[in-house]
């Protein structure tokens, strides 16, 4: 996996070209889109990048988006869901054209990265929504990098049809594990009933993911960011070792 360049030796410290080379389905709604971005340093799981879009008038927008994957050369790859009134995710998600330039730059973030090799402590992670998507750069980054600590994903959906990289979880092995929680409507023969993540829902008090052990990542919507984190606190996990994006 490529590490991070310094900052100021790469053309993506600034706003430089990414071409937009597939655009794939993961639920009904949202998007991954892979780009090339000529030169690009290398970036850690957990990262993101802000895409900017300029009209013909003038008018740019940017927003963040985080890295699906681990760094792998010139290709970069963000999952969109897109918000019904917004300036930015419907383009991305349904209109850009595939052949098509943006602006993008990064990698940023320098807090809510893991390092799968210098992992030592199990990694916990928690995740609404789109919020899988960083999460899911570091489950891939500690299969390709052969990681051996135990990693769990809690990922909460809406139902089974809002679920992203399906097939990818179900394949999954120890030491890597995947609980999937439904918010409204569970899968037939789920024997836990549709709810927000409750405290029954963190693993067991005991093990590699008990409180103080792990490390971990909560990444969603502000809303269930919030309450996964009380949770936690909680149940016991310090917060110095929680660490939290929120999507907005
Ligand atoms: C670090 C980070 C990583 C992120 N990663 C991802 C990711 O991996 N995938 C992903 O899908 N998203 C991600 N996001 C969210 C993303 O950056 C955008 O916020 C999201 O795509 C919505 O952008 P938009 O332009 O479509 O919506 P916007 O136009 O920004 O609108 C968003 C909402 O705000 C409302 N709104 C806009 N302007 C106003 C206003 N002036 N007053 C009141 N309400 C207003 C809109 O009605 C809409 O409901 C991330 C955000 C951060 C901060």
């Amino acid at each position: 996996m490529a590490a991070p360049a310094a900052r100021g030796s790469t053309p993506y410290q600034r706003w430089a070209r990414a071409t937009l080379l597939a655009r794939t389905p993961e639920t009904g709604t949202a998007r991954t889109l892979v780009l090339r971005a000529p030169g690009w340093p290398g970036h850690l799981p957990g990262q993101h990048i802000d895409i900017r879009l300029t009209a013909e008038d003038g008018y740019r927008a940017a927003r963040s988006y985080s890295l699906a994957a681990p760094g792998r050369g010139e290709h970069l790859e963000v999952g969109v869901q897109p918000v019904d009134d917004g300036e930015v995710s419907p383009y991305l998600a349904e209109d850009l054209p595939v052949g098509a330039d943006v602006e993008v730059r990064g990698p940023l973030g320098g807090w809510f990265v893991w390092r799968p090799e210098r992992a030592t402590a199990p990694l916990l992670l928690l995740a609404g929504g789109s919020g899988v998507v960083p999460l899911m750069a570091m489950l891939r980054g500690h299969r390709t990098s052969g990681a051996r600590v135990p990693a769990r994903l809690v990922y909460s959906v809406r139902d089974p049809a809002q679920l992203w990289y399906g097939s990818e979880l179900a394949a999954f092995a120890p030491p890597v594990s995947v609980r999937l929680l439904h918010t409204r409507a569970a899968p037939p023969g789920d024997p836990r009933p549709p709810g927000r993540i409750a405290s029954t829902d963190l693993p067991d008090a005991d093990g590699p993911f008990a409180p103080g052990v792990p490390d971990v990542f909560v990444c969603g919507p502000t809303g269930f960011v919030e309450y996964a984190a009380d949770l936690l606190l909680l149940a016991g996990h310090p917060a110095e070792r929680i660490r939290t994006e929120r999507f907005g």
